[in-house]
């Protein structure tokens, strides 16, 4: 029987590893089938505080990992196949091995839609990415393209324009499903450009290890054809890493963890960080705060007999 199991290694997970370990509750840490999570998919992280020159999100990931194995946390690389929340201890199987704990973190992420072209995965970091907020200051003065419809691509677009030349959104459709005043504010800027009806085939260069243009193909007449471009931002939605919690947590419509005080969610001494339960914030740093809330959360429910009050 374990104190805390984690489940996720992104930043939440890790930093929920680092508070939970250095408070000798020997946390294990359960990778999930996306070790260290988006940040392993990008390259430069400039806006994480405490490293002015920028780093790899790679290493950002590692140094965290170390850290919280420096203090104890215990790591395991596996799927998490079944739960059962009803009341502590919890049993999670991870591969078919049953594991309990007393309190549980779940800091297992949400993974960005992808279009699922094989040079999209090539070049992800490389100039394809799923982030404006994160990627978008190296598009200084460059065109770039962002695919999709919904506020999320609106929102990336207009972030876009006050670092790239010109930003071209590409829809699937002659609509959007974006909300009325993201619509309004996107026609209304200049340096945003629409490419109706139309979809990425494929993404320039994969052999130059960079983004040099896009193939369109327009869903209308078939026409193909070559866009230049610096960089591709796939805007397409977000999926919360949560199947196995089905039924057990309380979740928003689209299934995000609904957390309350905190990290609370409703299952007293479960708790939810990072992405999983946040659609609005995104940050690794945010994700990080909330990992280290969860730590302190799953602390003080551990102190108080696991009642939680
Ligand atoms: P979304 O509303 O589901 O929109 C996804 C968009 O991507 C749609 O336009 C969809 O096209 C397109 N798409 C999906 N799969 C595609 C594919 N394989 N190839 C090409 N295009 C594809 O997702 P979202 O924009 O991330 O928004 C999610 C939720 O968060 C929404 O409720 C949204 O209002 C909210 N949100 C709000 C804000 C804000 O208020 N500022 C910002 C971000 C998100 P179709 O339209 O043809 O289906």
């Amino acid at each position: 029987m374990r104190d805390v199991i984690i489940l996720g290694s992104g930043p939440a997970g890790l930093t929920a590893g680092v508070y939970a370990a250095r408070a000798h509750l020997t946390p294990l840490i359960v990778d999930g089938h996306e070790p260290g999570g988006q940040l392993t998919l990008t390259t430069m992280v400039e806006n994480f505080p405490g490293f002015p020159e920028g780093l790899l999100g790679p290493d950002l990931i590692r140094s965290m990992r170390r850290q919280a194995e420096r203090f104890g946390a215990e790591f395991r690389q596996g799927a998490v196949t079944a739960v059962e929340l009803g009341r502590p201890p919890f049993r999670i199987t991870i591969d078919g091995m049953v594991e309990e704990c007393r309190a549980l973190i779940i800091a297992t992420g949400a993974s960005a839609k992808m279009l699922g072209l094989p040079s999209e995965r090539q070049l992800i970091g490389h100039g394809v990415s799923t982030c404006a907020t994160c990627d978008g200051f190296f598009f200084q003065d460059q065109e770039v393209m962002v695919v999709g419809g919904g506020d999320s691509a609106l929102e990336e677009a207009l972030f876009l324009t006050k670092f790239a030349k010109r930003v071209t959104l590409i829809h699937r459709r002659d609509k959007l499903r974006a909300s009325k005043i993201m619509q309004e504010k996107a026609f209304a800027n200049p340096k945003i450009a629409f490419l109706w009806d139309s979809a990425p085939e494929e993404i320039r260069d994969v052999m130059q290890q960079k983004v040099t243009a896009v193939r369109v193909r327009n869903l209308k007449t078939g026409a193909v054809t070559d866009r230049a471009v610096d960089g591709i931002f796939v805007a397409i939605g977000h999926t919360p890493n949560t199947a196995v919690f089905q039924g057990l947590l309380e979740m928003d419509a689209v299934g995000y963890i609904t957390t309350h005080d905190g990290t609370k969610t409703s299952v007293p001494g479960v708790f939810a960080a990072g992405d999983v339960q946040d659609h609005v914030y995104r940050q690794a740093i945010t994700a990080a705060g909330s990992g280290c809330m969860a730590a302190i959360d799953a602390e003080r429910f551990l102190e108080h007999g696991g009642s939680g009050d």
